[in-house]
């Protein structure tokens, strides 16, 4: 199974990429991850991305691009792959593609991840962050996966979030069609608990796998 998820911030990616990537035996390949990952080590990687992180703008597609390629070519992709936050415009839909081309790996489906605009502020100003394990808690003390410490990502704060959103349909919203015409788009609501959803993106993806 190779997975894209797609969805605006707030939809709930991060959660049920965690349950679908079990599910399907595949690595979870979050490109937010991998940056925040690289600025708590200090790379040069995390450096360059931080400044655009914390406005809520795109880090530059020569940056982006070169740090997935580079991850699409470890050898634990033999099931195939999830990625998350990736790609988050039409050009780096089209860079996957090509890359995905040359190892005749094609995608097998895109899951959307639908949700109604006021939905996405409650729930991503109330969303803290595992310093520990990086997963998404509303829990504002401890981490109910791990019990590491949690933390308000620079990002959710209200100023950043509406930029953010911007952001999402501007930039993101369009690949929407993209995979529309590539007949690989799947779309299911990101209503309810996590559980219905994961079941409601599991049965969908089974009909297509
Ligand atoms: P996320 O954890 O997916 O919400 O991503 C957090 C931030 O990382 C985004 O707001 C961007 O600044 C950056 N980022 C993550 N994925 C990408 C991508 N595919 N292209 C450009 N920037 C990205």
């Amino acid at each position: 199974m190779r997975l894209v998820l797609v969805g605006p911030p707030g939809a709930g990616k991060g959660t049920q990429a965690q349950f679908l990537a079990a599910h399907y035996s595949i690595p979870h390949i979050a490109t937010g991850d991998i940056f925040r990952s690289n600025l708590k080590a200090g790379t040069s990687l995390g450096l360059e991305a931080k400044s655009f992180m914390d406005r809520g703008e795109l880090v530059p597609d020569s940056v982006t691009n070169e740090m997935v390629k580079t991850r699409l070519l470890q050898d634990d992709l033999g099931n195939g792959f999830l990625l998350d936050g990736f790609p988050r415009n039409v050009l780096q839909a089209e860079v996957l593609r090509a890359n995905l081309a040359e190892k005749l790996t094609p995608l097998t489906a895109v899951l959307e991840l639908s949700i109604d605009n006021d939905e996405i502020i409650t729930r991503l100003s109330s969303r803290r962050t595992c310093k520990e394990c990086g997963l998404p808690t509303v829990n504002k003390e401890k981490c109910p996966n791990c019990g590491g410490d949690v933390y308000q990502r620079e990002d959710d704060k209200v100023e950043v979030i509406s930029r953010r959103l911007e952001v999402y349909q501007e930039q993101t919203a369009p690949i929407i069609s993209f995979y529309r015409n590539e007949g690989l788009l799947i779309t299911v609501s990101a209503s309810g608990n996590v559980e219905e959803i994961t079941m409601r993106a599991i049965s969908a993806l089974n009909r297509v796998s």
